[in-house]
Protein backbone atom coordinates (compact mmCIF):
# COMPACT_ATOMS: atom_id res chain seq x y z
CA UNK A 1 0.00 0.00 0.00
CA UNK A 2 1.70 3.23 -1.28
CA UNK A 3 0.72 6.64 0.55
CA UNK A 4 3.04 8.89 -2.15
CA UNK A 5 1.59 7.74 -5.33
CA UNK A 6 -2.29 7.29 -6.42
CA UNK A 7 -2.38 4.21 -8.57
CA UNK A 8 -5.72 4.21 -10.97
CA UNK A 9 -7.44 1.30 -10.35
CA UNK A 10 -8.30 0.98 -13.91
CA UNK A 11 -5.34 1.11 -16.03
CA UNK A 12 -2.73 0.39 -12.57
CA UNK A 13 -0.92 3.01 -13.62
CA UNK A 14 -0.35 6.50 -11.71
CA UNK A 15 1.24 8.36 -14.69
CA UNK A 16 -2.02 10.42 -15.64
CA UNK A 17 -3.78 10.07 -12.53
CA UNK A 18 -4.52 13.54 -11.11
CA UNK A 19 -6.68 15.54 -7.92
CA UNK A 20 -9.82 16.27 -8.82
CA UNK A 21 -9.33 20.04 -7.49
CA UNK A 22 -6.48 20.41 -9.55
CA UNK A 23 -8.04 18.94 -12.36
CA UNK A 24 -11.23 21.16 -12.44
CA UNK A 25 -9.31 24.09 -11.48
CA UNK A 26 -6.47 23.72 -14.22
CA UNK A 27 -9.91 23.58 -16.55
CA UNK A 28 -11.10 27.12 -15.66
CA UNK A 29 -9.10 30.09 -16.81
CA UNK A 30 -10.01 33.62 -16.50
CA UNK A 31 -9.63 34.96 -20.30
CA UNK A 32 -8.95 38.86 -20.45
CA UNK A 33 -9.54 40.93 -23.16
CA UNK A 34 -10.29 43.86 -25.08
CA UNK A 35 -13.88 44.74 -25.97
CA UNK A 36 -15.74 47.50 -27.62
CA UNK A 37 -18.69 48.13 -25.19
CA UNK A 38 -22.31 49.55 -26.80
CA UNK A 39 -21.14 53.37 -26.44
CA UNK A 40 -18.54 52.47 -28.39
CA UNK A 41 -15.98 52.62 -25.46
CA UNK A 42 -13.09 50.08 -25.73
CA UNK A 43 -13.54 48.04 -22.18
CA UNK A 44 -11.05 45.55 -20.31
CA UNK A 45 -13.72 42.32 -20.08
CA UNK A 46 -12.73 39.51 -17.74
CA UNK A 47 -14.95 35.47 -18.16
CA UNK A 48 -14.28 32.68 -16.83
CA UNK A 49 -13.69 29.61 -20.00
CA UNK A 50 -13.77 26.75 -18.46
CA UNK A 51 -13.07 23.17 -20.48
CA UNK A 52 -16.18 20.30 -20.64
CA UNK A 53 -13.87 17.80 -18.35
CA UNK A 54 -13.80 21.19 -15.59
CA UNK A 55 -17.90 21.36 -15.93
CA UNK A 56 -18.14 17.55 -15.32
CA UNK A 57 -16.28 17.54 -12.39
CA UNK A 58 -18.02 20.46 -10.79
CA UNK A 59 -18.96 19.77 -6.98
CA UNK A 60 -21.93 22.02 -7.08
CA UNK A 61 -24.40 22.69 -9.64
CA UNK A 62 -24.68 25.45 -12.02
CA UNK A 63 -26.25 28.28 -10.63
CA UNK A 64 -29.73 29.67 -11.79
CA UNK A 65 -28.80 31.36 -15.22
CA UNK A 66 -28.67 34.65 -15.15
CA UNK A 67 -29.96 35.20 -19.53
CA UNK A 68 -32.98 36.10 -17.77
CA UNK A 69 -31.57 38.80 -15.89
CA UNK A 70 -30.29 40.49 -19.59
CA UNK A 71 -34.14 40.02 -20.50
CA UNK A 72 -34.40 42.24 -17.39
CA UNK A 73 -32.27 44.60 -18.27
CA UNK A 74 -33.90 44.60 -21.75
CA UNK A 75 -36.89 45.82 -20.56
CA UNK A 76 -35.64 48.69 -18.19
CA UNK A 77 -34.13 49.84 -21.41
CA UNK A 78 -37.49 49.62 -23.26
CA UNK A 79 -39.32 51.04 -20.54
CA UNK A 80 -36.80 54.43 -20.36
CA UNK A 81 -36.40 54.10 -23.94
CA UNK A 82 -40.55 54.78 -24.63
CA UNK A 83 -40.81 56.44 -21.63
CA UNK A 84 -38.30 59.47 -23.61
CA UNK A 85 -39.63 58.54 -26.50
CA UNK A 86 -43.07 59.35 -25.11
CA UNK A 87 -42.57 62.50 -23.17
CA UNK A 88 -40.10 64.31 -25.49
CA UNK A 89 -42.75 63.27 -28.77
CA UNK A 90 -45.85 63.81 -27.35
CA UNK A 91 -44.35 66.85 -24.53
CA UNK A 92 -46.29 65.27 -21.71
CA UNK A 93 -44.85 67.56 -19.29
CA UNK A 94 -44.73 70.89 -21.40
CA UNK A 95 -47.69 72.98 -20.97
CA UNK A 96 -51.07 71.90 -23.11
CA UNK A 97 -51.57 73.85 -25.98
CA UNK A 98 -54.94 75.89 -25.70
CA UNK A 99 -56.72 73.38 -27.66
CA UNK A 100 -60.19 73.95 -27.87
CA UNK A 101 -61.58 76.26 -25.32
CA UNK A 102 -58.68 77.76 -22.66
CA UNK A 103 -57.51 79.84 -25.36
CA UNK A 104 -57.42 82.74 -22.93
CA UNK A 105 -53.72 82.13 -21.40
CA UNK A 106 -51.10 82.52 -23.78
CA UNK A 107 -48.77 79.63 -23.30
CA UNK A 108 -45.29 81.05 -23.41
CA UNK A 109 -43.46 79.01 -25.79
CA UNK A 110 -44.17 80.02 -29.37
CA UNK A 111 -44.11 76.95 -31.11
CA UNK A 112 -41.53 77.75 -33.50
CA UNK A 113 -39.07 77.92 -30.99
CA UNK A 114 -39.99 74.06 -30.64
CA UNK A 115 -38.15 73.18 -34.06
CA UNK A 116 -41.53 73.39 -35.77
CA UNK A 117 -41.10 76.09 -38.78
CA UNK A 118 -43.64 78.58 -37.98
CA UNK A 119 -44.66 78.60 -42.08
CA UNK A 120 -45.78 74.84 -41.68
CA UNK A 121 -49.79 74.38 -41.62
CA UNK A 122 -50.48 72.68 -38.29
CA UNK A 123 -51.03 69.10 -38.09
CA UNK A 124 -52.75 66.98 -35.80
CA UNK A 125 -50.12 65.52 -32.80
CA UNK A 126 -49.39 62.57 -32.89
CA UNK A 127 -50.71 60.47 -29.94
CA UNK A 128 -47.89 59.08 -28.07
CA UNK A 129 -49.89 57.32 -25.46
CA UNK A 130 -49.18 54.15 -26.77
CA UNK A 131 -45.78 54.85 -25.77
CA UNK A 132 -46.55 55.50 -22.00
CA UNK A 133 -48.20 51.65 -21.89
CA UNK A 134 -45.20 49.76 -23.69
CA UNK A 135 -43.26 52.28 -21.08
CA UNK A 136 -45.14 51.29 -17.96
CA UNK A 137 -45.66 47.60 -19.30
CA UNK A 138 -41.65 46.98 -19.84
CA UNK A 139 -41.72 48.30 -16.27
CA UNK A 140 -43.57 45.82 -14.95
CA UNK A 141 -41.94 43.19 -17.10
CA UNK A 142 -38.76 44.23 -15.57
CA UNK A 143 -40.02 44.08 -12.05
CA UNK A 144 -41.23 40.74 -12.65
CA UNK A 145 -37.97 39.72 -14.29
CA UNK A 146 -36.50 40.49 -11.60
CA UNK A 147 -38.00 39.10 -8.48
CA UNK A 148 -37.73 35.78 -10.69
CA UNK A 149 -34.32 36.47 -10.41
CA UNK A 150 -33.94 36.79 -6.68
CA UNK A 151 -36.23 34.14 -5.80
CA UNK A 152 -33.99 32.07 -7.94
CA UNK A 153 -30.58 32.63 -6.15
CA UNK A 154 -32.10 32.32 -2.40
CA UNK A 155 -33.09 28.91 -3.18
CA UNK A 156 -29.94 28.17 -5.20
CA UNK A 157 -28.33 29.20 -1.99
CA UNK A 158 -30.93 26.92 0.04
CA UNK A 159 -29.96 23.85 -2.13
CA UNK A 160 -26.30 24.51 -1.89
CA UNK A 161 -25.45 25.48 1.77
CA UNK A 162 -24.12 22.43 2.55
CA UNK A 163 -21.89 22.32 -0.36
CA UNK A 164 -18.79 22.02 2.04
CA UNK A 165 -19.88 18.54 2.77
CA UNK A 166 -19.83 18.21 -0.74
CA UNK A 167 -16.71 20.01 -1.67
CA UNK A 168 -14.79 17.56 1.23
CA UNK A 169 -15.91 14.35 -0.46
CA UNK A 170 -14.80 15.75 -3.77
CA UNK A 171 -11.71 16.49 -2.81
CA UNK A 172 -10.40 13.35 -2.26
CA UNK A 173 -11.45 12.02 -5.67
CA UNK A 174 -8.66 10.92 -7.75
CA UNK A 175 -9.06 11.40 -12.16
CA UNK A 176 -7.12 9.55 -14.69
CA UNK A 177 -7.18 11.10 -18.22
CA UNK A 178 -6.12 7.28 -19.70
CA UNK A 179 -9.80 6.07 -18.15
CA UNK A 180 -11.69 8.80 -17.86
CA UNK A 181 -12.84 7.57 -14.63
CA UNK A 182 -12.66 9.04 -11.08
CA UNK A 183 -12.12 7.12 -7.75
CA UNK A 184 -11.88 7.63 -4.13
CA UNK A 185 -8.93 7.39 -2.13
CA UNK A 186 -9.00 7.05 1.63
CA UNK A 187 -12.75 7.79 1.94
CA UNK A 188 -14.34 5.94 4.88
CA UNK A 189 -17.49 3.80 3.39
CA UNK A 190 -15.90 4.42 -0.50
CA UNK A 191 -13.96 1.46 -1.71
CA UNK A 192 -11.50 2.45 -4.72
CA UNK A 193 -13.85 1.66 -7.73
CA UNK A 194 -12.99 3.87 -10.67
CA UNK A 195 -16.38 5.86 -11.33
CA UNK A 196 -17.32 7.57 -15.04
CA UNK A 197 -18.08 11.10 -14.31
CA UNK A 198 -21.78 11.20 -14.03
CA UNK A 199 -21.63 8.22 -11.01
CA UNK A 200 -18.88 10.45 -9.41
CA UNK A 201 -21.20 13.85 -9.40
CA UNK A 202 -24.01 11.74 -8.14
CA UNK A 203 -21.90 10.45 -5.13
CA UNK A 204 -20.29 14.13 -4.35
CA UNK A 205 -23.69 16.04 -4.78
CA UNK A 206 -25.53 13.49 -3.33
CA UNK A 207 -23.30 14.02 0.09
CA UNK A 208 -23.96 17.99 -0.56
CA UNK A 209 -27.82 17.19 -0.24
CA UNK A 210 -28.31 18.40 -3.70
CA UNK A 211 -28.01 14.65 -5.42
CA UNK A 212 -31.24 15.50 -7.25
CA UNK A 213 -29.91 17.94 -9.02
CA UNK A 214 -27.05 15.68 -10.54
CA UNK A 215 -30.26 13.95 -12.84
CA UNK A 216 -31.03 17.13 -14.34
CA UNK A 217 -27.22 18.41 -14.98
CA UNK A 218 -25.65 15.32 -16.45
CA UNK A 219 -21.79 15.41 -16.24
CA UNK A 220 -21.17 15.24 -19.88
CA UNK A 221 -18.22 15.40 -21.08
CA UNK A 222 -17.95 17.90 -23.89
CA UNK A 223 -14.48 18.02 -24.52
CA UNK A 224 -14.19 14.73 -25.43
ZN1 LIG B 1 -6.53 4.85 -15.50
Amino acid sequence: MSRTTHTCPGCDREDLVQAVPAVYLAGRNAVTSRERDSDGDMRTVTRTVSTGLSDALAPVPEPPTYAISCLGLLAVAVSVGTFLGGALGGKWFADEPGSEAAGSEPSGVPDYWQGIPAVQPPEPPPSYAFLGWISALALLAAVLVFAVVARRRSAFARITRRRHHAEELWARGWYCHRCGTVHFEGVPGEDRTPLTLQRFREKVWEHGGYGDLAGQQRAVNRAR
